[in-house]
């Protein structure tokens, strides 16, 4: 089969692998019809993710037909259109049982924090993911579900993680209702994360980010008030001013660590108050949000960030909330609000092109050329 391959950082191909056996009675084979490449990938294609290994295929976010399906599997049939969370776990463990599907402790023994996610670094289990024409699928009658007939395919897969975490980074926020939410990363993630505050209740959303045309998209896709970070000295004092010097209620943190070359072009250092490689996101984040607010993290961090301005958050007393996002936990609602039409999740989509060119995919999305918000890789684009 042809399968998106990475060969270190910024270097990712398309090549021939043999098509992926069961190897477990769990097991299914997906024959992939739409991945997507997520800003969690681009983590791996800058190198930031240790243990990320040359040959493996990324792809934690992918829908598509049930090719195979190992002696146990009850719940999948060949021939089913599935989508499939980018967690993968057990469903039994200690964290399985109480919904901590991304902190599961039988799939990713090397682990102490993260659990099993497709195509995401020996980190986290070292399983191939969708950025290919197939994929194992393991633990098959629990991660997996039909898609509802219903159920637009881009919309799916955008409900295999990118919506449903930020709806989760909402949910974590704890907004009451007419609280002033801010929401920082303005990308897929930051975005649903934004149009999701509305709806718990949120009487203002304010989106940060450098990105106008991301900012732009925003304004209409979320009703944000918007704030281009790049136009301030100090995007920090700018938010406090706008929150009658207190700040603002609760922050949602859609960034996380951001090492993008071009990015950091975009203004000086001075700007970024880098220090010393601190994440700037989180710190700005535990700066803007008022004393007994509440940080809510969905940006990723790996396991090398540390630096984080925890005594200012145990001063201020904080409540800070996070977590990889337990992806089957936010189906059966978001399922309504794609139906009710609340949530169109495919509106973000910018780009569709065929696995061949996942290159150009992963280069045009990292380096936020052409207006490019969430570029999926379509099985016949
Ligand atoms: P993305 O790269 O498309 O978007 C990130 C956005 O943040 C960009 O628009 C960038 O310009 C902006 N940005 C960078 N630095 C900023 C700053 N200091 N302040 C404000 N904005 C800033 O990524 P995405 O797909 O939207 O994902 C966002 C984050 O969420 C990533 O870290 C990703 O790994 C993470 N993620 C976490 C989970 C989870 O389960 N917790 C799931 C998916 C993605
Ligand atoms: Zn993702
Ligand atoms: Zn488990």
């Amino acid at each position: 089969m042809r399968a998106m391959v990475y060969r270190g950082p910024y270097k990712v191909r398309v090549e021939s692998k043999p098509i992926p056996a069961i190897e477990h009675p769990n097991d299914a084979i997906v024959r992939v019809t739409h991945a997507a490449i997520c800003g969690s990938d681009l983590h791996l294609y800058h190198g930031m993710m240790p243990d990320t290994r040359p040959g493996m295929t990324f792809g934690h976010e992918f829908i598509g037909i049930v090719e195979a399906v190992g002696g146990s599997v009850q719940n999948l049939s060949v021939g089913d259109r599935v989508m499939v969370p980018f967690n993968v776990y057990c469903g039994t463990c200690y964290f399985c049982a109480r919904g901590l599907y991304s902190n599961c402790h039988n799939v990713n023994p090397n682990a102490t924090a993260v659990g099993g996610i497709y195509g995401y670094s020996h980190t986290c289990g070292g399983y191939d993911g969708g950025q290919a024409e197939f994929v194992r699928v393991p633990f098959a009658d629990v991660g997996p579900s039909v898609i509802p007939d219903w159920m637009d395919s881009e919309d799916a897969l955008l409900l295999t993680d990118a919506l449903p975490t930020g709806y989760f980074g909402a949910q974590l926020a704890d907004i009451r209702q007419g609280e002033t939410v801010v929401v920082f990363g303005a990308g897929p993630v930051g975005l649903y994360a934004a149009r999701s505050a509305w709806f718990m209740g949120a009487g203002r959303v304010i989106v940060i980010d450098h990105l106008q045309y991301r900012l732009d998209k925003a304004a209409t896709f979320a009703h944000a008030e918007t704030y281009n970070f790049a136009e301030y000295d100090d995007v920090v004092v700018h938010l406090k001013n706008i929150t009658d010097n207190i700040g603002a209620d609760r922050v949602i943190d859609a960034v996380g660590a951001e090492a993008d070359g071009n990015f950091l072009q975009h203004v000086t250092a001075a700007k970024f108050k880098l220090q010393g490689g601190s994440p700037i996101a989180l710190n700005w984040a535990i700066d803007s949000v008022r004393k007994g607010g509440t940080v809510s993290v969905v940006g990723a961090y790996g396991p090398m960030f540390s630096a984080v301005k925890f005594g200012d958050a145990m001063n201020k007393g904080l409540t800070l909330n996070m977590n990889q996002c337990p992806v089957k936990r936010q189906w059966p609602r978001l399922f309504e609000h794609v139906r009710d039409g609340y949530f169109k999740p495919n509106d973000i989509v910018t780009h569709r092109i065929p696995l061949e060119h996942i290159a150009e995919g992963y280069h045009i999305f990292s380096a936020k050329l052409d207006d490019c918000i969430k570029p999926i890789v379509v099985a016949d684009a």
